[in-house]
């Protein structure tokens, strides 16, 4: 196993003053499963103003001193080193009240949550896995370091980490911490809201969600994560389909619920307002199979704008697009036609100018749009003037 020249320089520097240092968490766990880690993390024995002093000559960050976290930027890439730790008491289900630094790397190991993520390595010593995660990933299991019910008990967001890397990485959840899991489910209650919807939305961008949204439906846990709302099995399965886009999978998500309880429960998991509205938007648009008429298409891709493509994406994965309505939209995407009341070649200040007032001039306008929609080549504005005289004649 190598890892970059840029992460081999820190640890190398932080041995060579006596120290020791690996790299762990996610990225042995991914190197050890052939993937490419999104970002390696260091930890070490060195204390934290030690190693502030050994990178003196580097950017150095001091992100998180209290915790034992320094980044130190090298070759331009963020590393975070944090030095062994043990977590103090936890109170709540929630962080530890304090941390304590250590220079045992198999009790900074102990803490960590899962058997995967508990493994640390470097290039002189090799692999440091006292609890087994090479055994696991073979095996293919996501299992709790130590007692799960313990290590549930001291912090609750691991029930939903657990759930979330099984749907990552598509392990099964060994029998004790899935028993675990259901046990403490009550717990989550005294979770901060955003770090549960964090974990449910990489969970659904994951490339097997599945299997454990089908097991947290069975052990309640949904009733702490979208106020009980889960759609249909068939639903659940479209999920992973589409490109893993936050707001399609969201969307896909929620299209078994009207748009008011489909806010609350986006708002519940603390999403943006950007794509709460977005996954509103989606939902409702995939709800119902898409077929129809070209009229049809151009009126669905005025109603959809910019979320054309999210739409078509998640309504495929769901098998309610029709393949010839599709093809409409496509054309009718690559004409650019009007589909709807900003492209029409008329406005309310032409109408005004002929004359027409008040509430006449919206409604006239949306029936110009109708009309547009119906015959594309008449978006010409001499055509619609004409037919806006004629329709306020009528009014
Ligand atoms: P990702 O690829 O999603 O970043 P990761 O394994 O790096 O996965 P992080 O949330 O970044 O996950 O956490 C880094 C490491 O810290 C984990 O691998 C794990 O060892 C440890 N860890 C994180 N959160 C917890 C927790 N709640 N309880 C115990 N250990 C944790
Ligand atoms: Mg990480």
């Amino acid at each position: 196993m190598r890892y970059p020249e840029y992460v081999a320089k820190i640890i190398e520097r932080l041995e060579s003053l006596g120290f020791e240092a690996y790299i762990v968490g996610g990225s042995v766990r991914d190197m050890v499963i052939g993937k490419d880690p999104n970002d390696f993390d260091v930890t070490t024995s060195a204390l934290p103003e030690q190693t502030l002093a050994a990178f003196s000559d580097y950017r150095t960050i001091p992100t998180g001193l209290k915790h034992g976290t320094v980044t130190v930027l090298s070759d331009g890439n963020p590393i975070e080193i944090t030095t062994f730790r043990i977590d103090g008491e936890y109170l709540d289900s929630r962080r530890p009240e304090s941390v304590e630094f250590t220079d045992d790397i198999t009790a900074d190991l102990s803490r960590r949550d899962f058997t995967v993520n508990a493994m640390a390595y470097n290039h002189a010593r090799g692999f440091i896995d006292p609890f087994g995660g090479k055994r696991d990933i073979a095996n293919r299991l996501i299992r709790a370091v130590g007692e799960p019910h313990r290590r549930f008990g001291e912090d609750a967001l691991r029930i939903m980490r657990a759930f979330r890397f099984s749907a990552q990485l598509g392990f099964e959840i060994d029998a004790d911490t899935l028993a675990a899991a259901g046990e403490l489910t009550p717990k989550l209650a005294n979770i901060a809201r955003e770090r549960i919807g964090v974990e449910f939305i990489k969970l659904i961008c994951s490339a097997r969600p599945e299997y454990p949204i089908e097991l947290m439906r069975e052990l309640g846990l949904f009733e702490y994560v979208t106020n009980g709302y889960v759609p249909s099995a068939e639903t659940v399965r479209a999920l992973s389909a589409p490109p893993a886009v936050e707001r399609v999978r969201l969307g896909i998500f929620m299209s078994e619920c009207d748009s008011e309880r489909a806010g609350e429960i986006l708002h519940g998991l603390r999403v943006s307002n950007k794509l709460l509205s977005n996954t509103k938007n989606i939902a409702k648009n995939c709800a119902a199979r898409l077929s129809g008429t070209e009229t049809d298409a151009r009126r669905f891709i005025g109603s959809c704008g910019e979320l054309t493509e999210d739409v078509l994406a998640a309504a495929r994965a769901l098998g309610r697009l029709d393949a010839e309505f599709e093809s409409y939209v496509r054309e009718n995407l690559a004409k650019k036609v009007c589909t709807d009341s900003k492209g029409l070649a008329i406005n309310g200040s032409h109408l005004i100018k002929l004359g027409i007032k008040g509430r006449d001039v919206g409604e006239i306008l949306a029936r110009l749009l109708e009309h547009v929609l119906e015959y594309p080549e008449d978006n010409d504005t001499e055509k619609l003037t004409a037919l806006a005289k004629n329709l306020s004649e009528k009014m």
